[in-house]
């Protein structure tokens, strides 16, 4: 078996010889002046791992060819380097050793390296990037050049662009009379790279070159590590370069111009945390400040107010124009106007699914959860973290990007898109088949999904508008009302303020179609808590309304067979709205299981011509896809509650109690709630939609639970012919990107399978 391959041999096989080695290989095919060496190859490190042997002859029969082709002999005047080299970069993660003299030596450092595959390190980086744990690694055997030589000697790493900001031309650092590990340890300072023009400008330019060479013919922006050797340039390794997502979004768009990639290329090349890098608010130049102690970046961005420890704190001070960071254990949905008052919040308990996580990246409001190093006092008003205790009213800084805590006022950066990002998101529009719609419940939700670049509001949600105080005492009126008349009062006070709030939002729709949801909220959710009210009467009326299980209770369209006046109230309520303001309306149903209630809800129209739909969220309404897609208008899948349904277990639940649990053991690889079960949901999903199509081809088919703006789920919707997701504004770029992502992608699958596949479900 052939185990060990010279740069000279020309094998560019990443899978055979790694990165690292294919790419020596490839730039010594380009002319570069690489110093020589070989490849003991990923096979080899298998039979390694199987057996212990290392194919000695093989090596020793390289070494003898390198001695030859240097002139030298090892030990004398030869040294050589042996590095890792993985089908995948992953940056010093495993060994490297330096300056071997002797075979033995060269041959134990092999085994070395090879071991450091399952280094710790190593091990979380891969669990972290996700890279198969059997990939392996290749080693690699070069010939050592010494940059420490003499004055006219140095070492440096060179980027082909800047990686944080995407600009053309050369990037990095330069270190005279050092070598390799005295840049990377940071004993010496290294000079701007453009010091080295003055020293030697030949050698510069010679850089710029293989700048250039190495990008025409990667087609990326490439991280290079050079070597200079009185005077004569040496190219150690090349790679594609880590970049921040406002230099990805450029690099991508300026290399289409340049003819460098293709406009799908550049689609394909910036990735969601790109996009949502560039679209957040970040304090400037982060490393110049110290934490004071570190949770979970639960929703990006950052933010700077006054620390309080009570929602109805947060409430008060925004009146007052006062930005507040609301610092809590955890929060509730009881908790909502608080969160929506603060410029942030911070838990010490609680995951990246937590209630606070999930609403305030629905707001678009920075948030930091489970940072358990955060000891917070309720009753005395104050926390205490890395040292330093933090009263109510003290300022701080959370980074919700990367889950820092600061104390006082950070100078913060404005989230401004950048006009790449705008070119490559109208390219991600002409390329994408799946519509990008927003979930917006009120006018300013609105105006903020048209920025966005919304088509569509796919779900206006009706209950949280009867969290505001008004709408708040009319429904408890409706609900405890003591006779008919007075019930009659509330519901037409009810049905005046739902007008006001759906003229608002048709308003500012400007055109585009919006679905309107009815009431979802278990009754009870409305009511004061039991032991603050006094009256015998109404606390015996609010401990009928409570249920064990409100998940799975007296919700959705089953309000309106049990109270038809609601969900009439609101019927009538958005049809006089619609009437008057000539919006494109469609009411959409929740929690339906059986088409007698869709039937049950089109009577409430009353030959008023709005388009009514069903919420897909019940594992019932899945099965029984067929026959309501006859009745529906349309189907919008409730991927939150329907995976819950398919899951048998509550979000809120589950999160709080075994979720992590299940993630960090395993047993679960993703966590249902935030990546859609394409296995399980996903194949519901696919199921429904295959019967309803049968029965109505054209039925109109959208998403909007909170898997709409998750890429990954993204790509399933589209192959299985959802016609739009909708989500939150502030996702909506990264949808818009990861829709034309998943139509390119399954474009080329088509084209390498050479027979185009039907991309909805055979009818
Ligand atoms: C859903 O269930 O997916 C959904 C969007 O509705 P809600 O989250 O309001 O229950
Ligand atoms: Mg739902």
């Amino acid at each position: 078996m052939n185990a060990v391959y010279h740069f000279s041999d020309g094998v560019e096989d990443r899978d055979v010889l790694g990165n690292k080695g294919a790419n020596l290989v490839t730039m010594a095919k380009l002319g570069l002046r690489v110093p020589p060496g070989f490849v003991v190859s990923i096979s080899a490190y298998r039979e390694h791992q199987q057996t212990g042997q290392l194919p000695l002859a093989q090596i020793r029969g390289a070494l003898e060819l390198l001695e030859q082709r240097t002139g030298k002999v090892l030990g004398q005047g030869l040294a050589v380097s042996v590095r890792s080299s993985a089908p995948v970069s992953m940056p010093g993660m495993m060994d490297t050793v330096l300056d071997v003299r002797d075979f033995d030596h060269v041959v134990s450092c092999i085994k070395t390296v090879f071991q450091s595959w399952d280094n710790p390190r190593a091990i979380e980086y891969r669990r972290l990037n996700r890279i198969p744990p059997d990939l392996g690694t290749a080693a690699v055997i070069q010939a050592m050049v010494f940059g420490d030589q003499d004055e006219r000697s140095g070492t440096g790493v060179m980027f082909t662009r800047d990686p944080s900001t995407g600009e053309k031309g050369l990037f990095g650092e330069y270190l005279s009379q050092a070598k390799g590990e005295d840049l990377v340890s940071g004993r010496r300072t290294p000079q701007p790279l453009s010091s080295l023009a003055e020293q030697m400008p030949g050698v510069y330019a010679e850089l710029e070159e293989v700048a250039s060479i190495l990008e025409k013919h990667f087609r990326d922006m490439q991280d290079v590590e050079f070597t200079v050797e009185s005077g004569r340039l040496y190219v150690l390794q090349t790679r594609s370069g880590k970049r921040g997502g406002r230099a990805a979004v450029k690099i991508a768009v300026d290399m289409t111009k340049e003819g460098l990639i293709s406009e799908e290329d550049a689609l394909l090349r910036v990735s969601a945390e790109d996009v949502r890098a560039l679209l957040h608010r970040r304090i400037d130049s982060p490393e110049s400040y110290q934490p004071v102690a570190r949770g979970l970046a639960a929703a990006p961005g950052a933010a700077t107010g006054i620390v309080v420890f009570d929602p109805q704190d947060a409430v008060a001070a925004m009146r007052r124009n006062e930005r507040v960071i609301l610092v809590r254990p955890e929060t509730s949905p009881d908790d909502i106007q608080g969160i929506a008052a603060a410029v942030g919040v911070l838990t010490s308990r609680g995951g990246l699914t937590s209630h606070a996580a999930i609403v305030t990246r629905a707001m678009g409001r920075p948030c930091i959860c489970g940072a358990e190093e955060v000891r917070i006092d309720l009753q005395r008003q104050r926390f205490e973290a890395g040292g330093v205790t933090v009263a109510r009213g003290d300022t701080i800084t959370i980074d919700g990007s990367t889950g820092h805590i600061y104390l006082g006022a950070l100078p913060l950066t404005e989230a401004e898109g950048t006009p790449e990002l705008a070119e490559l998101l109208t390219r991600a529009d002409a390329a994408r088949k799946l519509g990008v719609w927003a979930n917006a419940d009120t006018a300013e939700a609105v105006v903020l999904a048209r920025r966005f670049g919304a088509q569509g509001i796919g779900l206006c949600r009706t209950e949280r508008q009867f969290n505001a105080p008004d709408r708040l005492s009319a429904i408890r009126e409706f609900l405890l009302a003591e006779d008919s008349g007075q019930r009659a009062k509330a519901l037409e006070q009810l049905r005046r303020l739902q007008k006001e709030d759906f003229l608002a939002v048709f308003r500012e729709l400007d055109g585009m179609p919006v679905i309107v949801r009815l009431l979802d909220l278990p009754l009870h959710e409305f009511l004061p808590p039991e032991g603050e009210i006094t009256e015998p009467a109404l606390r015996e009326r609010v401990r009928e309304l409570k249920e064990t299980n409100p998940m799975l209770g007296h919700r959705g369209v089953r309000l309106a067979i049990t109270y038809p006046e609601i969900y009439q109230m609101q019927i009538d309520a958005i049809a006089e709205a619609q009437a008057e303001v000539g919006a494109n309306v469609a009411i959409m149903v929740p929690q339906v299981i059986t088409v007698q209630e869709l039937l049950w809800v089109r009577r409430m129209l009353r030959d008023r011509d709005l388009k009514v739909g069903v919420m897909m969220e019940t594992v019932r309404a899945c099965m029984r896809a067929g026959r309501l897609a006859l009745v529906a208008g349309f189907f919008s899948f409730g991927t939150n509650d329907l995976t819950q349904a398919v899951y048998s277990f509550s979000r809120e639940d589950a999160e709080k109690k075994f979720l992590n649990t299940y993630l960090e053991a395993g047993v679960l690889r993703d966590n249902p709630f935030q990546v859609l079960d394409v296995e399980g949901v996903g194949r519901l999903m696919e199921t429904a939609i295959s019967w309803a199509r049968k029965e109505k081809p054209r039925l109109e088919i959208g998403v909007c639970g909170e898997h709409a703006g998750e890429p990954q789920s993204i790509r399933f919707f589209h192959d299985v012919g959802v016609d739009y997701v909708s989500c939150s504004p502030f996702r909506i770029p990264v949808a818009r990107l990861a829709a034309a992502q998943a139509a390119i992608e399954a474009r080329r699958r088509e084209a390498e399978r050479g027979a185009p596949t039907a991309v909805r479900p055979a009818a």
